[in-house]
């Protein structure tokens, strides 16, 4: 029986070889933004909280973070990974509580189409965040991925989470299968999640082939760092 999968993949250091929004942070915002990211990482402050206070320090106007933003490399497996899933006819979504300011401008250069929710930069004197895709329970996320993927998956299909981060444990607990490197692996392993680690998209392509010549329906995950 054919598979029925469909692709939910975080952006910043999944897709982009590294996290375009925690580097701007670095570069641009005056001292004290590393206290602030802590606290959203400890799960104390919500995205947009975070954002809030973050954007306030932030020394760079719209021209600035632009030319920043095209310096943006993806890691280079994904075009082909993206190639044969469109082959393959699987579903293939970007979920990010980064901003679709960059992830437009990085689609565009490695010409590549996929819809995305993401929160967005506004600039009017000072920087702000428009977060477009909240839930009304969730108090955390800017965009909530896991109340997306439950909007977005469609009967009958398998979901496939890939990751990285903190704003990834909560939509990796409720797929069906999760790709997971860094921080979203150690959460995974605290919270006993199953999932395959990988590098790159090469890593998953393989695995994923592998399941479907193998037409292995018992996925169980498997926890190594390989
Ligand atoms: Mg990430
Ligand atoms: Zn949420």
């Amino acid at each position: 029986m054919a598979k029925k999968w469909m692709f939910f993949l975080d952006f910043d250091g999944t897709i982009s070889r590294e996290d375009v929004c925690f580097n701007m942070v670095k570069k641009f915002a005056r001292e004290g933004w590393e206290a602030i990211n802590r606290l959203w990482e400890e799960g104390q402050l919500s995205t947009a909280e975070c954002a809030e206070l973050t954007l306030e320090l932030l020394e760079a106007g719209p021209e600035e973070l632009e030319a920043f933003f095209k310096n943006t490399e993806i890691d280079v497996s994904f075009i082909t990974f993206v190639n044969w899933t469109k082959g393959a006819g699987y579903p293939l979504y970007i979920l990010s509580d980064g901003y679709d300011n960059y992830i437009k401008e990085v689609l565009h250069k490695y010409q590549l189409k996929i819809p995305y929710y993401a929160n967005h930069l506004v600039y009017e004197r000072g920087w702000g965040i428009k977060c477009l895709h909240t839930d009304k329970e969730c108090k955390r996320c800017g965009v909530c991925k896991t109340e997306l993927i439950r909007e977005l998956l469609q009967p009958g299909y398998q979901a496939i989470y890939i990751g990285d981060g903190y704003s990834d444990i909560c939509p990796a607990e409720c797929c069906d299968m999760v790709f997971a490197k860094d921080q979203l692996a150690r959460l995974c392993r605290e919270k006993e999640i199953p999932f395959y680690h990988y590098r790159d998209f090469t890593d998953i392509q393989i695995i994923l082939q592998n399941l479907l010549t193998n037409n292995n329906n018992t996925w169980k995950g498997i926890q190594n760092d390989q």
